[in-house]
């Protein structure tokens, strides 16, 4: 089929590179020959057509912006036929061809719905956790990273100034790989993530021997995940234990939506321009139901159903009947991805355990 116009939007939480993703579809496509027309409000715009035709003019000088300029939305109507019906009335009236949607599993599986309905769909990962087991990265995360990296750094130094110790909550509702990943480039005295049991009496002790030691200041890192029994966060509790047992006074910070904001990485920018282009080539060779990955330091796409259920099985969460679909070599291949996510987090928290 020709494509002559192509559909670009962002939905879910918001995440440092989309502007550039945008850019990037837009200025492929228009090298292709192809009109991108921007759509507002991620399947909120799509249902309500809120649709601009976008030129190269309007993705000039977007790349280092933070946030998203198509703005983004969650939209529970879409998951419903009424909502699958608008959009799909946008797409005729509009004459879009084709979609790109940036986002996470959630805006996958509208991706997945879409092109159910014979609305051509390309998914690209655009959410701060990188919790999408079948790529090694999703654009947003180094930014998000490098961010609460400074927002530590300036905590540690007033930490060491007081002799106190700073438990840091991070983004991170299922997967622990920013809290993980910035306790080990912050130094941090304990990590707490969903995926690893922690040991909060060796922490202790390690706190208790290092003020022995003279050590000042302290830094833990919570993944916002981890819930204690009563389901409330886990960091306010342990800011009050660290007290109690280790008698260094400590502070409990919720970074929270700070880590979304702010210019993208050059790590964000490159993944972001280099995914974009190749959604839309993908999108032009007549491919659909595609989520655009990294694997490898390459780019690659994974179907968008292997990429959901991949990910229900690396999280546990797989239904009966969830697996049906696929060839056992398939499932073979989810397992082994899997795998190598829980060994990678692993491996990286036996790291970091060493380290502090
Ligand atoms: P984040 O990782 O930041 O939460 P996300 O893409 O997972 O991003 P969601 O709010 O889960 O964010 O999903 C974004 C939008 O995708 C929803 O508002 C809805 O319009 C659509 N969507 C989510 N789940 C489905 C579904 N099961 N079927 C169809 N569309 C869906």
């Amino acid at each position: 089929m020709e494509f002559k116009k192509i559909g670009v939007l962002t939905s879910g939480g918001d995440a440092p590179g989309m502007n550039a993703v945008i850019r990037a579809v837009t200025r492929a496509a228009n090298a292709a020959g192809v009109e991108t027309l921007g759509i507002f409000d991620g399947y909120q715009g799509l249902m309500d057509g809120n649709v601009v035709a976008f030129t190269e003019s309007d993705v000039s000088n977007i790349i280092g912006k933070g946030g998203t300029v198509l703005y983004t939305a969650r939209a529970a109507e879409f998951k419903e036929p009424s909502g699958m019906e608008k959009a799909l009335k946008t797409c005729r009236d509009h004459e879009i061809d084709g979609i790109i949607a940036i986002g996470g599993d959630g805006t996958f599986r509208g991706a997945n719905d879409l092109t159910a309905h014979g609305m051509p769909t390309i998914g690209l990962t655009g959410t701060i956790d990188n919790d999408i087991t079948a790529t090694d990265y999703t654009v947003g995360f180094d930014t998000a990273m490098n961010t609460v990296l400074e927002c530590v750094d300036r905590l540690r130094d007033t930490c060491e100034s007081h002799a106190r110790c700073s438990v840091v909550e991070v983004m991170g509702r299922d997967a622990g790989y920013i809290a993980l990943q910035s306790g080990i480039a912050t130094g941090a005295i304990g990590i707490v993530i969903k995926e690893i049991p922690f040991d909060e009496d060796a922490m202790m002790q390690r706190i208790i021997k290092a003020r022995a030691s003279g050590r000042r200041s302290f830094v833990v890192i919570v993944a916002e995940g981890v819930k204690d029994e009563n389901g409330k966060p886990y960091g306010e509790g342990l800011t009050a234990r660290i007290e109690e047992k280790t008698e260094v006074e400590a502070r409990f910070v919720r970074l929270a939506h700070i880590v979304r904001g702010g210019s993208p990485t050059l790590r964000d920018r490159l993944a972001a321009s280099l995914m974009g282009e190749a959604a839309v080539k993908l999108l032009l060779e007549g491919k659909s139901n595609l989520v655009v990955c990294e694997r490898n330091a390459k780019i690659v796409a994974f179907e968008i159903n292997f990429a959901l259920t991949l990910d229900k099985m690396y999280k546990n969460k797989l239904k009966i009947g969830d697996l049906d679909r696929f060839s056992a070599a398939e499932i073979h291949e989810m397992e082994g991805l899997a795998e190598l996510r829980r060994r990678e987090i692993r491996e990286m928290y036996n790291a970091a355990l060493a380290l502090m």
